[in-house]
This record gives C-alpha cells, sequence and structure tokens, in this order.
C-alpha cells in the first residue's frame, strides 16, 4: 500500500569517475531508452502519482539529451508534476551548464563530495594520486558556486551536498565537510555505505552509523533532530547556532522501507522497486514502450509492478534468508 511518488531516472550507466563504492561501468548497457521513451516513461509514471522527478546516472551531465529532456517534460507539470531534480559529482557543471539547467526547468541540483582534501577525493572518488582529488575537488567548489549563481538557492532546498562516509577511507572527513557546508550555506547529506551491488566488497564493519556521525558532528556544533518527513530517505538535524541543518541517510542502520515511495528506472528501461534489487528482477518496460503497443500498456505494467511490490530489503537485511544473491549495481539503479 506504499504510494508511488518519485521517479528516479537514470540516464546514463557511465561515469567520468569510478568511486570504488560504486564501480560504475565503463559503457552503456544495449538497448538505452530514446528521449522519446524517457518522456513516456515519465508521463506514466505522473499519471500513476509521480510528483517528483529525479535524474541521475551514473553521471546524468554525460548525457548530451540532459536539457532536451528538461524542457520536454515541462508540460508534465500541468500534470502533477511538482518537482524536478538531478544528482551529479559536479565535474561538468560549467556557468553555463547550471544556467542553461535552471533555464530548462530544473528545480533542484544535488552535488556528490566525499572528501575536503585532494587524498580523501581521490580515495572515494577512484583518482590516481591527490593532486587529481585536489583538482577534482576545486572543480566541485567551483560547481557549487555555478550552480547557486544560477538560482539554485540552498536557503530554498535548491542546492544540497551529498557524501558518502566510508570507515577508513573518509571518516574522518565528516568534521570538515560539516564545515563546508556550514560556511557555504549548503545542508550536507551524509549517506551510510550501502551494500548495493556486488562489485565494492560491502562489508557491515564499513560502515559509519548516523547515529556515530551525528555523535561526531554533535561535539563540535550540537544539533537538534528534526525527524525524518514522510517518504523522504533523510533524518534531518538542525544546527543549535541556527547555522543551517545536516542529514543523515541511514539506509543501513534505520531503514525506512515502510513509506518508500520510489520508482527506478534504469537507462535501457528496466523499471526496479528497490534498491538493493537482484539484477535481472527488474521488469524490461521496452517492450511496452514498443512503437505498435497502445500507450495504455506502459502504464498498467508501471501500475502492476507497483501494486505487487513487497519488497524491504533494508528491514531484512540481517537476515540471510531475505538477502538476494547479487544485488544490481548502483550506477546502474540511479541511487
Ligand atoms: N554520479 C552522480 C553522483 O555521484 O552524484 C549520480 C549517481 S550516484 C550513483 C548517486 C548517489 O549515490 C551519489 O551521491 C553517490 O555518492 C551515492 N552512492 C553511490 N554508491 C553508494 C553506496 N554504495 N552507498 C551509499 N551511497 C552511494
Ligand atoms: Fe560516478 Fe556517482 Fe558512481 Fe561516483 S557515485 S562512480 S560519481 S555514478
Amino acid at each position: 500500500q506504499r504510494p508511488l511518488g518519485v521517479l528516479r531516472l537514470s540516464l546514463t550507466a557511465r561515469c567520468n569517475l569510478a568511486c570504488p563504492y560504486c564501480r560504475p561501468d565503463g559503457e552503456e548497457p544495449p538497448g538505452l531508452l530514446t528521449l522519446e521513451q524517457r518522456l513516456r516513461v515519465i508521463a506514466a509514471g505522473v499519471a500513476l502519482g509521480v510528483n517528483s522527478l529525479r535524474l541521475t546516472g551514473g553521471e546524468p551531465l554525460l548525457h548530451p539529451q540532459l536539457t532536451d529532456l528538461l524542457q520536454a517534460v515541462q508540460p508534465l507539470r500541468r500534470d502533477g508534476l511538482k518537482d524536478i531534480a538531478l544528482t551529479s559529482n559536479g565535474l561538468l557543471l560549467t556557468a553555463q551548464r547550471a544556467e542553461a539547467l535552471r533555464a530548462a526547468g530544473l528545480d533542484r541540483l544535488t552535488l556528490s563530495l566525499d572528501g575536503t582534501t585532494g587524498a580523501s577525493v581521490a580515495a572515494m572518488a577512484g583518482l590516481a594520486d591527490s593532486a587529481a582529488g585536489e583538482r577534482a575537488l576545486e572543480q566541485v567548489l567551483r560547481a557549487i558556486e555555478h550552480a547557486r549563481d544560477a538560482g539554485f538557492d540552498p536557503a530554498q532546498g535548491a542546492l544540497k551536498l551529498n557524501a558518502v562516509i566510508q570507515k577508513g577511507r573518509n571518516d574522518e572527513q565528516v568534521l570538515p565537510l560539516a564545515q563546508l557546508c556550514r560556511e557555504r550555506g549548503l545542508e550536507l547529506r551524509l549517506i551510510e555505505y550501502m551494500d548495493v551491488g556486488n562489485r565494492n566488497g560491502w562489508q557491515p564493519a564499513d560502515v559509519v552509523t548516523a547515529a556515530e556521525m551525528v555523535r561526531t558532528i554533535s561535539e563540535r556544533w550540537p544539533l537538534e533532530p528534526q525527524g525524518r518527513a514522510g517518504h523522504s530517505t533523510a533524518n534531518r538535524w538542525r544546527y543549535g547556532d541556527g547555522q543551517g541543518s545536516v542529514a543523515m541517510v541511514a539506509s543501513v542502520s534505520q531503514p525506512f522501507c515502510g513509506d518508500c515511495n520510489r520508482l527506478r528506472v534504469t537507462a535501457d528501461g528496466i523499471a526496479y522497486t528497490c534498491l538493493f534489487a537482484a539484477p535481472g528482477s527488474g521488469v524490461d518496460l521496452k517492450p511496452s514502450l514498443a512503437a505498435s503497443r497502445d500507450p495504455a500498456d506502459l502504464q498498467a505494467t508501471l501500475g502492476q509492478l507497483w501494486q505487487e511490490r513487497a519488497d524491504r530489503y533494508s528491514e531484512e537485511r540481517s537476515t540471510a534468508a531475505a538477502r538476494p544473491a547479487a544485488h544490481a549495481e548502483m550506477a546502474y539503479l540511479g541511487g
């Protein structure tokens, strides 16, 4: 009985980084959806209750038709689409690109950055050395300012920063990241390292829990709990000194399957209802998207998939019997 609310659409499985916790493919899967097919998927989602669209990847800024897609979905606002967001590593976000995304109708932007030093960025982004990490860090810091200048106002929740924290790799970056975001007026979203995919070698011991991260931050800057809004992925905390807020995505230590409203569609048109699904367990939308098929078929296929969903992997994680033997990869699913 979980209502559908969010569509996360992956535009590409490729990425210009190779974060070891994500490990994207170097190339696209066969059968990528066309722009027109993606529009039909979004329209069918909106007809079924989707009010929020998140474009993701791989790295969505690698997609040559991103602004065309943004422009083309605008009419769906009349049918109930309220919010269009994008998640990006920010490396390709020039001033011009940020302005073009805003002008094309993007409402919100989340950039990802896992450290504040060349060494930590290199370790988390799969870059060769600290110098390469330093260059990437500078690029993302510039991207934040380009986004702000283009009108993505962090005070309105239109610009946020994601950071995955992994024990032994960048856990010393929790405070520096919090400081960086406080200085820039950004909400930081600290994400527990998740067991998505099979390539990252995830171990429970690699997870820094949200509770640990809250403790670390609150020892320096006291935090006041704000709770988790319905259907949201993040628990929010307000800084006691009024300097904004910080959020925790605690999908490992405090799962939130019970009100999950997120449908995921991969770049090649496979629909998944759970981030931790087994590869091959999704529903291929391409047959329903075939030109010869009645447009109502797609909506019926998605509607049935959603009605039948019973997945709650994060809540069952600790039970060995509930574990799929393998998970679909994060860059393929789009996070
Ligand atoms: N390339 C873009 C980016 O990095 O923002 C968009 C796609 S990426 C898959 C979406 C988000 O998922 C990023 O914020 C990334 O840090 C996060 N992510 C990837 N693998 C993860 C994992 N194993 N655990 C937790 N978060 C992860
Ligand atoms: Fe690329 Fe994002 Fe995956 Fe990092 S997390 S490899 S930036 S898709």
